[in-house]
């Protein structure tokens, strides 16, 4: 597994992509810290590895300016107008459904905030992933997106699609499945498909990834 996370490192950085390798959950938070500046602007992803390190509280107990689409009582309106705010955001946090051995980031979103920001918009997008993310290639990437982000987010989300009830896309026994197949219902999450390779402007995207694993 080292030998494997480093391919990947480096490849990310073959790819301009800053990449950063920690042993343990518990070196993130304080490598954050030591790569956001004091003050700066930040937005966030909806992401279960977030939730798992407790990013949420330590960017509301920072010295931050915190698009905080979390916090209580908000409405949805409310909450979707700070998502847009973010786009501006100084530092974006979120994590990848997958990482291929070839140093891509592929993410597939419902919303499309998440993979906005990866795209263009934040000045610095900070990617943290476990290991359980990285995968062979394209295929296996979606396949993990199939089979275990997207039925595990819906469950997190309560969000009764297809793949909520099935444990996995609804597209997994089609003949000749194409990476768009699935179920065409209010429920979807999978709207907007995102592949990050080589990217023009160097380390503006950092990726951490973490010799544990982290969310789904
Ligand atoms: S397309 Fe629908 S059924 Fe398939 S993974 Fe996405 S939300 Fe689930």
């Amino acid at each position: 597994m080292n030998n494997l996370i480093n391919k990947v490192a480096e490849n990310l950085t073959k790819n301009n992509m800053e990449a950063f390798v920690v042993d343990k959950k518990d070196e993130i938070i304080p490598l954050l810290k030591s790569l956001m500046p004091k003050g700066a602007s930040v937005g966030v992803g909806g992401s279960a590895t977030l939730d798992e390190l407790g990013v949420i509280p330590f960017l509301r107990e920072g010295d931050y300016s915190f698009f905080d689409r979390y916090a209580e009582g908000l409405s949805r309106p409310e909450a979707v107008e700070i998502m847009r705010q973010a786009l501006l955001s100084d530092v974006f946090i979120t994590s990848s459904n997958a990482v291929t051995e070839k140093g891509e980031l592929y993410n597939v979103d419902g919303n499309g905030n998440r993979v906005a920001a990866l795209c263009f918009g934040p000045k610095t997008v900070i990617v943290i992933v476990g290991a359980n993310k990285i995968v062979k290639d394209l295929k296996a990437a979606e396949e993990r997106v199939k089979t275990i982000a997207a039925p595990k987010n819906c469950r997190r989300l309560e969000i009764e699609s297809p793949c909520y009830k099935l444990g996995e896309c609804a597209s997994m026994g089609f003949k000749d499945r194409e990476m768009c197949d699935g179920c065409r219902t209010d429920e979807r999450i999978c709207s907007t498909y995102v592949l990050s390779g080589y990217q023009r402007v160097r380390d503006r995207i950092k990726v951490i990834i973490c010799k544990e694993n982290l969310g789904y």
